[in-house]
């Protein structure tokens, strides 16, 4: 049988796309009795009160974690363990610590160290985002058919896990579990390499702009335009990534740096076959993608193009 999603109070520290995702997912599923939660900045806690989606705003972590049954950290990787620290003498015994940071290696140690014996701590990560950030951001299908992945260290009770799998599974979610370092390697390859190619061929069109003028951002729908959108995420957030998964980072650099010099080398010698024979297995992982649906077989993503009017 598998277990009660809900929690009888929620405190969610930070409220940007994924925290916002989140208190709007689990008020829509009724998962909680209350969420209260906070952010950094008074800005973004006076947003909140008026986007009135949570029960209670308040304006620091240790009043927010008061008695809440499960915390969700939801803030840039590089904040989890110092804002760990600040709670850890405020958290409620049994209760559920988490977080939804891209990476999971630093996460568990810069948080576990903190936390006391008495709690549960099982982090994760939503595999599951848009370029934008920030209270107005979030909504409440995010996570809808995407995966969240768990990392609860070794010995972690498996009804925490099962509970805090529930609530994921409630809003939509599809839940796995496996090691922070596996974690790592994979979602460096999935996600953290494609970022870093993305800022980097924008950041170097943008150099070409000089000579090229605004053709670049003119003649964008040729492909660059879908990098743009990735190179347009948060950059704080980025900046933590890469800089709390710099090891599994590097190791797929290497290999991807191969066998971009395979490429090359096929359309200096115009290898034809060899280009021919990558485009086609890289033509299969699309389909792949889309046969287990996890993006739309709508062409060009789906884009709505204009409408040619018929010539009486
Ligand atoms: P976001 O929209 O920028 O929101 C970040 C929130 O964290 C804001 O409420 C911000 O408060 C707060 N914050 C920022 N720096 C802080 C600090 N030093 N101490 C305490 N609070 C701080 O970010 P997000 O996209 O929701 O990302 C949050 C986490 O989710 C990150 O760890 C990221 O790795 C992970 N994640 C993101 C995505 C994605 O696609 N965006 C996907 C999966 C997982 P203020 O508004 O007051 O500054």
């Amino acid at each position: 049988m598998s277990a009660n999603p809900h929690f009888q109070r929620v405190a969610l520290i930070g409220f940007g796309l994924i925290g916002g995702s989140i208190a709007r997912a689990a008020k829509l599923q009724g998962l909680a009795s209350e969420i209260v939660t906070t952010a950094r900045s008074e800005k973004t806690r006076a947003r909140v009160i008026e986007l009135g989606i949570v029960d209670q705003v308040v304006a620091t972590n240790a009043e927010a974690v008061k008695d809440a049954d499960l915390v969700i950290l939801c803030i840039p990787v590089g904040a989890c363990g110092p804002v760990a620290q600040e709670i850890a003498p405020h958290l409620k015994p049994g209760a559920i610590i988490s977080d939804v940071g891209s990476v999971k290696g630093a996460i568990v140690r810069d948080m576990a160290p903190h936390l006391p014996k008495t709690v549960h701590f099982v982090p994760a990560h939503p595999v599951a985002g848009t370029e934008h950030s920030g209270p107005d951001s979030g909504f409440a299908e995010l996570f809808i058919n995407r995966w969240c992945i768990l990392t609860p260290p070794e010995g972690t009770d498996t009804e925490a896990v099962a509970h805090l799998r529930a609530f994921w599974a409630a809003m939509g979610a599809k839940v796995e579990v496996m090691t922070p370092d596996h974690h790592d390697l994979v979602l460096a390859i999935t996600s953290h390499l494609p970022h870093l190619i993305a800022y980097t061929i924008v950041g170097t069109a943008d150099e070409l702009a000089q000579v090229t003028e605004s053709e670049v951002i003119k003649f964008s729908a040729g492909g660059f335009r879908d990098f743009t959108r990735i190179a347009a995420s948060d950059p704080t957030m980025w900046r933590d990534v890469f800089l709390a998964n710099k090891e599994a980072v590097l190791e797929m650099l290497g290999t991807f740096t191969e066998d971009l010099a395979k490429l090359t080398r096929a359309i200096r010698r115009g290898d034809g076959e060899a280009l021919f024979d990558h485009f086609t297995r890289t033509r299969a992982i699309r389909r792949g993608i889309v046969e287990i649906g996890q993006d739309s077989a709508a062409a060009d993503f789906g884009r709505q193009h204009g409408q040619l009017e018929k010539k009486p």
